[in-house]
Order: C-alpha cells, then sequence, then structure tokens
C-alpha cells in the first residue's frame, strides 16, 4: 500500500491515516517461517510543526523457530512506534529518517524495517527453553535424555586443586 503525503508534506496541522494488512513476506528469514493470520497495521503520518512522524500500531502472529531446540512456535507481535520521515534529500543518509519520496510512503515497508531492527535475532519458544541435548540431540524439554553432562573444565581443574590439598 502506498500512502498519499501530498496533503501532509508541507501543511502542518496535516495528517493521513492508515489501517491496513501489510505485506510482510520482507520479514521471512530462517527464523520467522510465516506470518499466520492477518497481521493488521493502523496509524498515521502526520506533519507536526514542519516534521513529519509516523506512528504505527502493529499486530501480527509470526511462526518462528526456536533458536535452541529447533522448534516451531507461534509469537504474538504487538507493537508501537513512531518514526521520522523527510522529504528532504539530505535525510537519505541520515538513519534518524525514513525518506518521503514523490510524496508517498509505504507504511508496511518502514513496519517491516522497524521489526527486524529491533527483533531479538534469537528467538526462543520460551525463556527458560532447555533446548537440545549436545551429545545426542534429543529435546530435554521432553526430559533428560541420560547423557552425563560435559564436565566444567574450570570446576575439574578446582576439583583437582581441593583434591591436592
Ligand atoms: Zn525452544
Ligand atoms: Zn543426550
Amino acid at each position: 500500500m502506498t500512502l498519499d503525503l501530498r496533503d501532509v508534506v508541507g501543511v502542518p496541522g496535516h495528517s493521513a491515516a492508515f489501517d491496513y494488512s501489510p505485506d510482510f513476506s520482507g520479514l521471512l528469514s530462517d527464523s520467522v517461517l510465516a506470518v499466520a493470520g492477518t497481521p493488521r497495521a493502523r496509524g498515521a503520518v502526520r506533519n507536526d510543526a514542519g516534521v513529519l512522524i509516523m506512528r504505527a500500531e502493529l499486530d501480527a502472529k509470526l511462526v518462528c523457530v526456536c533458536a535452541r531446540c529447533l522448534r516451531e512456535f507461534e509469537r504474538d507481535v504487538s507493537q508501537v512506534f513512531e518514526v521520522f520521515l523527510s522529504e528532504n534529500e539530505a535525510a537519505k543518509d541520515d538513519p534518524e529518517y525514513y525518506r518521503v519520496e514523490g510524496a508517498a510512503v509505504d507504511p508496511g515497508e518502514i513496519i517491516v524495517t522497524e521489526l527486524i531492527l529491533r527483533e531479538d535475532v534469537r528467538l526462543l519458544c520460551r525463556e527458560d527453553c532447555r533446548g537440545l541435548c549436545p551429545r545426542c540431540g534429543a529435546d530435554l524439554n521432553e526430559g533428560d535424555c541420560g547423557c552425563k553432562p560435559e564436565g566444567d573444565p574450570r570446576l575439574a581443574a578446582l576439583a583437582r586443586f581441593l583434591d591436592e590439598k
């Protein structure tokens, strides 16, 4: 979707609203496999005393892969954020601004970029996921696999030291 900003650029106090289901295919990666259901993005671009500000509220459900146990899980993403936009040529190289070209922006594109910047790189199915056994590959969330834990070399050295005493 392209949001027309001709009525907003250069007109302080004006705004343009959006409420739609953005295309999130740009979010997909090795750890984000799919978008479940219909994501929704709503918000507006407003001209605040000459400064263009986009506020967006996002609700989406993503199918992710846990970085520890490799299991798929669904994750609700609810975020509200505000970013600065600029039609100024000089803003092109400024990371603080998203550039507006031809008095229009694609809110979905900005939202995807913001999400990638904000999301954790290591997605976990739950905070205390135990992951896979490094020896046999069993999912430790489902119980102990019976492998002996690998000794911590620092503890082994300490044990030797205490033995000698
Ligand atoms: Zn996990
Ligand atoms: Zn094991």
